[in-house]
């Protein structure tokens, strides 16, 4: 029998997702439906922890190795300078993309005054809003919003032990990005134990990563059933507007802007790179992290785009740490749209603080699941906007869909540097990309 391909298998898991979760609503409070709900809701977590299992030591030894198998010095700093060059350009396009959408069609306005009515659900905590939800962003995070000179002192933990064991994925990634240089700096024949190891290392987590990838219909159809059943849909009519607003800037900036990139900056046909990433994209998309899409990411990178493992590995787990045009750009419509809803006049001055903001924020926001939330705190308080928790809280009653959809932004973006710089730097990408 013929094999269905990865990313139909994910189509279908999700579409039979949305067909049982409706059935299940349908059915409603049952004994049976909480038990099923619970059961699916368990293969789903299993599925999401087993892609963090593996990230640490899958970023690890892809760095390390990826970086010691460089041709001296001047490789690393010239392929460096590139990438960072490329994540810049593609942040900043998002995030004045986003403002403009933002703008031009003021989501938070009706008839040019604020509306009202969504101003009554920023005041009064919203509902729809789940407990689990409100507790997740009450319990520390709120404290960290105060604190934007967090995310540098994240940059070098005090201990890599401990940052590894809470998934600081930014502190790993600047250590081992150290560790690897530092092996460039000694004598090949007396690093060699070193490099195969790390090699080794990475060989087996790539091998981890394709058993869990076997398993991805099924994680996705259980986290899928209970993401659907559990989103409530009053809110979403009267936050609709902000809705489509986000939806139409993530599309254009992943259908239009990244692929124009793709295409002048490296002569790369777009739809070839598309359909490269199908795969990637869906699990971002159905998994809404980053982090835990880099596995596949990787894979898709290298087995359907043809990128080295040299370039891929330094690309890859620097761009879902750092590069994330998707959240960057939502960052600013969701301050830019409550503050519309505020009534709040946002000058020139206001909206480039949120701009810079938004970059630097999307830096050092972790590859998971609604982590953007914090960041928009961090920028609301910077601008001084009044309430702001409220109106988050509200905000995350139709977070998941927009997380989805901007979390597969974030990983587009990735990869598009990692072909990008591939092709700058003289490899030979995979037939698809020439026909
Ligand atoms: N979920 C996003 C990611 O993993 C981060 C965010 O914007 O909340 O890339």
């Amino acid at each position: 029998m013929k094999k269905i391909a990865p990313h139909w298998q994910i189509i279908i898991a999700l579409i039979a997702a949305v067909v049982v979760a409706s059935l299940l609503k349908l059915v409603d409070t049952s004994p049976a439906v909480t038990s099923t709900l619970k059961v699916l809701g368990l293969i789903g977590d299993l599925f999401i922890q087993a892609l963090k299992m593996i990230i640490v030591p899958l970023v690890v030894s892809s760095i390390i190795a990826g970086l010691a198998g460089l041709a001296g010095f001047d490789g690393f700093k010239r392929m460096g300078l590139k990438t960072l060059g490329f994540y810049l350009v593609s942040t900043l396009s998002a995030v004045v993309l986003g403002l403009f959408i933002v703008n031009t069609i003021q989501p938070g306005l009706i008839d040019g005054q604020p509306n009202t009515e969504l101003l009554e659900v920023f005041n009064n905590a919203p509902s729809e809003t789940s407990d689990a939800d409100k507790a997740r962003f009450t319990d520390g995070q709120q404290s960290q919003a105060a604190d934007w000179t967090a995310i540098f002192k994240r940059m070098l933990p005090s201990n890599i032990v401990k940052a590894a064991a809470e998934g600081q994925l930014l502190g790993i990634l600047v250590f081992s990005l150290m560790f690897g240089i530092a092996m460039t700096q000694f004598p090949s024949k007396q690093m060699e134990p070193m490099k195969d190891f790390f090699q080794s290392l990475n060989d087996v987590m790539i091998k981890i990563t394709h058993w869990i990838m076997l398993c991805a219909p099924f994680g996705i159809f259980g986290m899928m059933v209970n993401t659907v059943y559990n989103s409530g849909a009053d809110v979403f009519l009267l936050l609709a507007p902000y809705f489509i607003t986000v939806l139409i800037a993530l599309a254009l900036h992943m259908f239009v802007v990244l692929p124009l990139l793709l295409k002048f900056i490296g002569k790369i046909s777009p739809i070839a790179h598309l359909k490269a990433m199908k795969t990637a994209l869906l699990t971002a998309f159905s998994t809404s992290s980053s982090s835990a899409t880099l596995p596949v990411t990787m894979r898709c990178v290298q087995d359907n785009a043809g990128v080295s493992k040299k370039t891929a590995s330094f690309t890859l787990p620097l761009g879902a740490t750092v590069n994330m045009d998707g959240t960057a750009l939502y960052e600013c419509i969701a301050v830019m749209f409550v503050a519309q809803v505020m009534g709040l006049e946002m000058g020139f001055a206001a909206q480039m603080l949120v701009v810079i903001s938004a970059l630097l924020t999307s830096i050092g926001v972790a590859g998971v699941p609604s982590a953007s939330m914090v960041a928009i705190l961090i920028i609301m308080n910077n601008c001084g906007i009044p309430g702001a928790e409220k109106a988050i809280l509200a905000l995350f009653a139709v977070d998941r869909l927009l997380d989805m959809s901007r979390t597969a932004v974030n990983v587009f973006g990735d990869s598009c540097a990692a072909v990008v710089i591939a092709k700058h730097e003289g490899e030979e990408l995979h037939p698809t990309y020439t026909k």
